[in-house]
């Protein structure tokens, strides 16, 4: 018999409660036409993965988007097991075996590393870290970032870059009106840091920032923008890739956004951030902590591919400064018993229909999201990405190749109880919500995060200490 009659509901759990999770959620629960039911696991308590602890919380509007998710948790079909971690309270198989079709949701959990020397002295730290930590994800709320230095090192021209940059200058009432985690507030308001020096491995034509992440690095209340004048001035690599198909306008902007920067006058603010180009990171050095970082100056040149690449010439910069922030992109990591392409840093998939040896199907196995095409793209991206993960999926349903299985709705949660997992369902996230928001109203905020397990996993069960 096929799943999708309401004798067998299409049974699909999903693994991760980000974006590309809820996308497929609401691409499955869209089809009232068939039976489905949907089961969404999380190794937090709470849901929305990177929309709570990657956003930055000085962009509130980016978050609206969970009112989109909440109205898909809403759904009778739809159930939510948090504080459940795939790979030690239940492996990959056991939950295969219990669904008709698993869909990996989880995203990519940690950062591309540099490869020098240095990297891993105190005080140089990956950016992703230091955005859970301001976030107040649980597992990053007692890390420690000593911002007692003036100046600090941003690695990369992305997003998250940008992001960081910008939270390290926010003044105390621009972090008090957002979600930023209690202690986070403190430590960036009381912070010694007056420079942030964001370097670019390439030219500003090439950086991946987003138009509106590099005007704001040009708004900041109290810190001026630089950009040296000669590193604007079009080079012929840079001309020649700006009248290119490889440009867009979002490469055009933003030089446009870098030029003005050059021109400005300083404004006489007592903080500044600087976008330098063209520098590649060579080694951090310091006795004991980051004191410096030696960086190659590069030059641009056009490789075989005709992919604009930076070559390090002779000449070599050493920046003094406190603490070095990686921020050159996030990785995804495998799962014990599901395909993975380590050097990718994804599943294998076809589609989203995950893939085994030999681009064989691993069947009732799909992806969606940063583990399915890599660390790119903004929220929006993983609508599209999931409704091509879902329709693969509902093909093989309506084809006949899911495996076949037995095991009912309460199949999971009797395993869990069985085994001891003390795990937490919507409801229990609603009463941490719920918390939250009556903690910040009463403090004029948005909502104080709980950003410890202990905290959470009360507030889930009502439990409320004050
Ligand atoms: P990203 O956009 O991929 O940027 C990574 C940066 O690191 C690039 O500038 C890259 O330079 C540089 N890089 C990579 N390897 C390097 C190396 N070995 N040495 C020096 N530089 C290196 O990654 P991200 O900033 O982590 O962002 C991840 C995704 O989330 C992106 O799609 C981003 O747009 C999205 N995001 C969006 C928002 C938002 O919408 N507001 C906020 C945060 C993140 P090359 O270009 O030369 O490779």
């Amino acid at each position: 018999m096929t799943p999708g009659e309401p004798s067998e509901p299409l049974r699909v759990a999903i693994v991760g409660s980000g974006p590309a999770g809820f996308y497929a959620a609401e691409a499955l629960l869209g089809h009232p036409e068939m039976a489905i039911e949907v089961d969404m696991i999380d190794r937090l308590p709470t849901p929305f993965g990177l929309v709570r602890a990657g956003v930055a919380p000085d962009h509130p509007k980016i978050k609206s988007v969970i009112k989109r998710y909440e109205k898909t948790a809403g759904h009778d079909a739809y159930r939510f097991f948090g504080h459940v971690t795939v790979g030690r309270d239940v492996s990959a198989e056991e939950l295969a075996g219990l669904y008709h079709a698993v869909v990996w949701a989880y995203g990519a959990g940690t950062d591309r590393k540099l490869g020098i020397p240095g990297e891993d002295l105190p005080g140089s730290h990956a950016a992703t870290e230091f955005v859970a930590w301001y976030n107040g994800h649980p597992d990053f709320a007692d890390r420690e970032f000593d911002l007692g230095c003036e100046r600090v090192v941003v690695i990369g021209n992305g997003n998250v870059a940008a992001d960081v940059a910008r939270m390290l200058l926010l003044p105390r009432p621009e972090l008090e009106c957002t979600d930023t985690a209690p202690y986070a507030i403190d430590a960036l308001a009381g912070s010694s840091v007056r420079e942030v020096l964001v370097l670019g491995r390439r030219g500003p034509a090439q950086a991946a920032f987003t138009n509106p992440e590099v005007r704001e690095l040009g708004e900041l209340t109290d810190a001026d923008v630089f950009v040296d004048r000669a590193a604007v001035a079009a080079d012929e690599t840079s001309a020649a890739f700006l009248d290119s198909d490889a440009a867009d306008a979002t490469n055009r902007k933003n030089l446009e956004s870098f030029t003005e920067f050059s021109e400005r006058e300083p404004g006489g603010k007592p903080k500044r951030v600087e976008l330098r180009f063209l520098r590649t990171p060579l080694e951090i050095q310091g006795d004991g902590r980051v004191e410096r970082i030696v960086a190659a100056v590069n030059r641009l040149e056009v490789d075989e591919s005709g992919a604009v690449r930076a070559r390090a010439t002779d000449e070599t910069e050493t920046i003094e400064c406190g603490m070095v922030l990686r921020s050159i992109g996030y990785l995804g990591t495998g799962i014990d018993g599901v395909p993975y392409d380590a050097a990718a840093g994804v599943i294998p998939n076809e589609r989203g229909r995950v893939t085994g040896d030999g681009s064989k199907p691993h069947p009732g196995h799909y992806v969606v999201g940063w583990i399915k095409r890599g660390p790119t793209g903004v929220i929006g991206t993983n609508k599209k990405d999931a409704q091509e993960t879902i329709e693969t999926l509902l093909e093989d349903a309506a084809a006949g190749t899911l495996p076949e299985r037995d095991a009912g709705a309460d199949a999971l949660p009797a395993l869990l109880a069985e085994r001891g997992v003390d795990f937490i369902e919507y409801d229990g996230w609603q009463e941490i919500d719920a918390l939250e928001q009556e903690r910040g109203a009463a403090a004029g905020r948005p909502r104080i995060k709980l950003t410890a397990f202990e905290e959470l996993l009360a507030a889930a069960r009502k439990e409320r200490n004050g």
